[in-house]
C-alpha cells in the first residue's frame, strides 16, 4: 500500500494521486491538501500541526 509522501498516511487503492516529478521521482498524495502543501507551498510535513497531530484528533 502506498503512503502519502506528505502526511505519511496509507493511501487506499483507487484513491489519492500519484505525482511524478521532473527528475522521475514519484510522490503519492492522499489528498489535494497534501499535494498543495508539498508542491505549491513547499511545506515541511513534520512542521505541520495537522500532520503530526492527525491521529490524536486535532481541532484546528
Ligand atoms: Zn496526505
Amino acid at each position: 500500500m502506498p503512503k502519502c509522501s506528505f502526511c505519511n498516511e496509507d493511501i487506499e487503492k483507487g484513491t489519492g494521486k500519484l505525482y511524478v516529478k521532473k527528475d522521475a521521482k514519484q510522490l503519492n498524495f492522499c489528498s489535494k491538501k497534501c499535494e498543495k502543501n508539498m508542491l505549491k507551498l513547499k511545506r515541511v510535513p513534520r512542521k505541520m500541526k495537522w500532520v503530526t497531530k492527525k491521529k490524536k484528533g486535532n481541532k484546528e
